[in-house]
């Protein structure tokens, strides 16, 4: 605690890793102070908790650099061109996140890190990692970019044996000196291009997961720049590189075989053996994408020394989270899906993947997005296309020019109750035996809060639908 005493941090964002921060570092005799741009009803009400902490809170003003700060913290979401962290890179002062700071107050000793990052996938294989740690019977938690504040975690009495830490590029842009026991990259797609740069700047920042790994990097097979990521990694002696491929395993790979899902890396004479762990159907949904975030959970799991069949029970008892791929309701024959986290193209690619014959309810906010390549791999599964949203524009163009067979309908609408019409649409366009696939592949805040209300919404169309067609 010493070396924290009497330092002047100034944490950046009053949410839940800012206040989360504040209130360790405060403890630990920092003397912080919170500065936030909102001056609004809520953070006032935060601001006075805090206060009576001990913590100061600056509203009203989330640009200039407090006097005499030491150390500045980020939140998720604070751009890296933020005049703060400006005014910090002129007064020579460090910037670092959560994440960095749960490293520097407890690192490994709390316990070791299993880290996952990628475009695509992160929350999942950290919750299929999670709960094959958990069939293991060992203590472990599911944190970084979900659950409890890591700061919380690593400071918490709660004994770990080990953490499975999603992290953001965000998280680990500002996380410089994090030393993982093993991590993994799932798959980079161009995503988040406005906050980091450029695509080079954000793959650097997903390759700064491997830097230091003890045991394993983990990477995938299909996807180069992953295990380019690696090569280039300074990693400590002895540390493997370790892939994952939906295809038969080379050895130090994780494979499948059969419908079987194999490891040929984490067994004693890797040219023999394969060792198998679990079938394709424990894997819910049993999608390519989500058999690939199956087979780089067990490879970080394995890389820690889980036995096979922990692999087994693990991804069995595995559930995924709302909103990703979710049957909703099937009406009149036809299967309808809500897979509203597909926020970007590579997510609703993946997807698309799934199914046979879809009708594809796409648009919100592009985030500079193409869809060119997104269209034409999917093609020749598509029924039919309904639009929505403020950047229809970009996709209707795409399909007219590589899917101009493809019927579409563009609802010109961004307000609330247009998902209600989408869904009737889309019906009237699916035949029995389609798949009607809500996944957007841009963002929902040109339309709702969240992509949880705009799943929501769709949830709800459904079974309005299934209610007048009964
Ligand atoms: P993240 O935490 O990285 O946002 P999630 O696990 O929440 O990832 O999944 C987000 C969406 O990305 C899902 O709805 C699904 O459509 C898609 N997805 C999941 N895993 C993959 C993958 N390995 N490759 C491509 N897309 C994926």
């Amino acid at each position: 605690g010493s070396e924290w005493q009497g330092k002047n941090v100034t944490v950046a964002g009053l949410g839940v890793s800012g206040i989360s921060a504040a209130r360790a570092l405060a403890g630990l005799g920092a003397s912080v102070t919170v500065v936030d741009g909102g001056s609004g009803e809520a953070h006032q009400e935060r601001a006075a908790s805090l206060e009576s902490e001990g913590v100061s809170v600056r509203l009203g003003d989330a640009d200039t650099l407090p006097e005499g700060t030491d150390l500045v913290v980020t939140s998720p979401g604070w751009k890296p061109s933020s005049p703060l962290f400006a005014a910090a890179a002129a007064a020579g002062v460090d910037v670092v996140g959560d994440v960095e700071i749960a490293w520097r107050l407890r690192g490994p000793d709390a316990a070791p890190w299993l880290a996952v990052t990628g475009t695509n996938g992160k929350t999942t294989t950290t919750r299929m990692l999670a709960s094959i740690l958990e069939a293991a019977g060992l203590r472990t938690a599911a944190v970084g970019n979900i659950g409890t504040p890591i700061v919380d975690v690593v400071l918490s009495e709660e004994p770990y044996d080990v953490l499975a830490v999603e992290l953001s590029s965000y998280q680990l842009h500002w996380a410089p000196s994090l030393r993982a026991h093993s991590a993994a990259v799932l798959n980079l797609a161009p995503d988040h291009l406005d906050w980091h740069g450029s695509m080079e700047a954000y793959a650097a920042d997903k390759g700064r997961v491997y830097e230091g790994n003890q045991i394993a990097c983990v990477y995938n097979v299909a996807d180069k720049v992953t295990e380019d990521l690696v090569r280039e990694a300074d990693v400590e002696e002895g540390c493997r590189a370790i892939g994952f491929t939906l295809n038969a395993p080379a050895p130090s790979q994780l494979g499948v075989v059969d419908g079987i899902l194999v490891d040929r890396a984490f067994v004693p004479d890797r040219q023999k053996q394969a060792q198998e762990l679990a079938e394709i159907s424990d894997v819910q949904p049993p999608a390519p994408h989500n058999i690939a975030n199956a087979l780089a959970a067990a490879a970080l799991a394995r890389a820690f020394g889980v036995q096979a069949t922990a692999v087994r029970d693990g991804l069995r008892a595995f559930r995924p989270d709302a909103h990703r791929i979710e049957h909703v309701a099937d009406v009149a024959g036809v299967a309808y899906v809500d897979d509203s986290k597909a926020t970007n193209t590579h997510a609703a690619e993946a997807s698309l993947a799934a199914y046979e014959s879809i009708v594809w309810i796409a648009g919100g906010l592009a985030k500079g997005a193409t869809f060119d390549e997104l269209v034409t791999k999917s093609a020749e599964r598509l029924r039919g296309v309904v639009l929505i949203g403020a950047d229809r524009e970009l996709i209707r163009e795409a399909l007219a020019r590589h899917a101009p067979e493809v019927p579409v309908v563009d609802l010109d609408r961004t307000d609330t109750g247009a998902m209600s019409e989408a869904v009737r649409r889309a019906a009237e366009l699916a035949r029995p035996g389609d798949t009607v696939l809500m996944a957007p592949a841009c963002a929902s805040m040109d339309m709702f809060t969240n992509y949880n209300k705009r799943g929501e919404a769709f949830a709800d169309a459904v079974r309005e639908l299934g209610s007048t067609s009964a």
